[in-house]
């Protein structure tokens, strides 16, 4: 099973899937020939080195998936740019977040519907543990 994979990016490529019945664990790398400089929007295309991110995304059937993802460092080789290194940016993946996009957005569905408190037991039953703080922090950080 591909999982969600491509509908989360087209880009993304499983490299390994680990799973138990509680959990799943994704070690999944982007594909990019190229990225476009976050500082200039210059398209690089000189691979410095790699870097990884964990993050959850949404549940399989019930159990809370885990990503390990490999994003690409690159040159920027523009001359006027400041920034000489940087990780690709993935849109879906805002930077510091520890969980996808899309999973921030359920869970903030739920919590508009009711309280922190029972956001955390649903989602716990659903397959995305979060503690309600969390829960009060996505929504503070929605505004
Ligand atoms: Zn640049």
């Amino acid at each position: 099973m591909d999982y969600a994979l491509q509908s989360l990016d087209p880009r993304l490529e499983l490299l390994e899937r680990t799973e138990t019945a509680t959990d799943v664990h994704l070690h999944v790398h982007l594909r990019s020939p190229s990225a476009a400089c976050p500082a200039c929007h210059q398209t690089a295309t000189r691979r410095h080195s790699a870097t990884t991110r964990l993050f959850m995304d949404l549940p399989d059937t019930k159990r809370p998936v885990r990503m390990t993802i490999r994003l690409t460092k690159w040159f920027c080789d523009e001359p006027a740019c400041s920034r000489k290194v940087f990780t690709e940016p993935v849109p879906w993946l805002p930077p510091r977040h520890r969980r996808s996009a899309r999973l921030e957005e359920q869970i903030r569905l739920i919590a508009f519907t009711t309280s922190a408190v029972q956001t955390e037991k649903v989602c716990r039953q659903l397959g995305c543990p979060i503690s309600n703080d969390a829960v009060l922090a996505l929504i503070r950080r929605h505004r």
